[in-house]
């Protein structure tokens, strides 16, 4: 059994099977191969549960990541941030690794520095901007994408796979509606790019995927792959924008309540912005930072919006709560706060544990 002394990432192994077999399923009907972003895990063992269900292709977020899941024996990686071409060894390296080994082009300053570092042949894909005007070219600019096409085909050890895009505006969404709305615009984009290259490169694939659309939409017609990462735990900001159910979220962490303000109904946490992040969301008017469960030994229960973290220090958190649950805390419990952002709670954290006791590994524990 866990014994809990200081804050500690629980991770609940049925609710993460379940949403990794839910995507899995998704991406099959919507017919898609899903090639999940592991920046949310960032985990050996948790990516062996979607190897167990035949997925052999992934995304990371970083060339340092990348190695580490090369390293752990998946050979199909796409980069999926903009390739720093100041990491040329490590991209030279993960060329020879990786049987197909795919990274983000945007500029031919990239294609060019690529092209000359590189010994061995891999693949790039042009990053597209659909609306979330974070990188990549504007998905209308079919004179710039046709420009860097042409630079890429001179190219001899790059080889073009398509366009990829992450429509990252779907988080300002609300509800399914507005979801649908944003993916529909997005892909939309991306559609009218495949008919108009397709001719040219007629082998090219169409990549996108977040996780609001992912978890809402049904229709993904031309798009070839998925790349959704954060629906692996979901968290509170996920069901905020109504991708999923407060039931549907994997992690929580286990923070000791170490203060108690009866005054004020608030308890002072032993867990704060370096164990949970600074990301925040507002709920009926409020700034919360996690929502507060009651954690028993097997499972947390499921937590009520009333119950909330409303500030963090460094270390501490400030839980505020309604009366009954107030009475029935002491100083010594512990509590589960569930994640506004998943993937950076799980980032900070570096480490898991299941209710067994049992820990799973996170990149983040060797690579920094
Ligand atoms: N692809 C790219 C390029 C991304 O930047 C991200 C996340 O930031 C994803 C896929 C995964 O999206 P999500 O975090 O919504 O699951």
């Amino acid at each position: 059994m866990l014994q809990i002394e200081t804050p500690t990432l629980l991770l609940d192994k049925t609710r993460c099977l379940r949403n990794i077999d839910n995507m899995i399923l998704r991406s099959t009907k919507a017919g898609c191969s899903l090639r999940p972003h592991f920046k949310t895990a960032q985990s050996l063992a948790i990516g062996k549960w979607f190897w167990e269900r035949g997925v052999r292709q992934i995304s990371v977020s970083s060339l340092q990541m990348a190695v580490y899941f090369a390293e752990g024996g998946w050979d199909d990686i796409t980069v999926a941030f903009p390739v720093n071409i100041l990491e040329g060894k490590r991209i030279k390296y993960l060329s020879q690794k990786c049987a197909k080994l795919q990274l983000l082009v945007e500029s031919s300053s990239d294609v060019e520095q690529l092209d000359n570092l590189l010994e061995k042949p891999l693949g790039v894909f042009i990053k597209i901007d659909s609306g979330s005007r974070r990188s990549g070219i504007a998905a209308h600019n079919f004179e710039a994408v046709e420009k860097l096409l042409e630079r890429i085909k001179i190219c001899k050890k790059l080889i073009f796979k398509g366009f990829l895009t992450h429509a990252g505006h779907s988080y300002k969404a609300r509800g399914t509606t507005e979801i649908l709305a944003i993916q529909q615009q997005s892909i939309g984009l991306m559609r009218n790019l495949k008919s108009r290259f397709i001719k040219d490169c007629p082998s090219l694939i169409l990549s996108a995927g977040d996780t609001p659309c992912c978890s809402v939409a049904d229709d993904w017609a031309e798009i070839d792959e998925l790349r959704p990462g954060n629906f692996t735990f979901y968290d509170v900001m996920q069901w905020q924008i109504g991708s999923c159910s407060l039931d549907d979220i994997a992690i929580a962490t286990a923070c000791p309540v170490v203060a108690k303000h009866p005054e004020r109904l608030e308890l002072v946490l032993y867990g704060g912005a370096v164990h949970l992040s600074k990301d925040s969301i507002v709920i009926n008017g409020q700034t919360i930072f996690g929502l507060v469960a009651k954690l028993g030994k097997d499972a947390w229960e499921l937590p009520d919006v009333n119950n909330y973290l409303r500030g963090l220090s460094q270390e501490h958190g400030i839980a505020k709560l309604s009366q009954s649950f107030f009475d029935e805390v002491v100083v010594g419990d512990v509590l589960a706060i569930l994640p506004v952002h998943s993937c950076l709670n799980a980032d900070l954290m570096r480490a898991y544990r299941d209710f067994e006791g049992r820990s799973y590994d996170h990149f983040g524990s060797y690579f920094r």
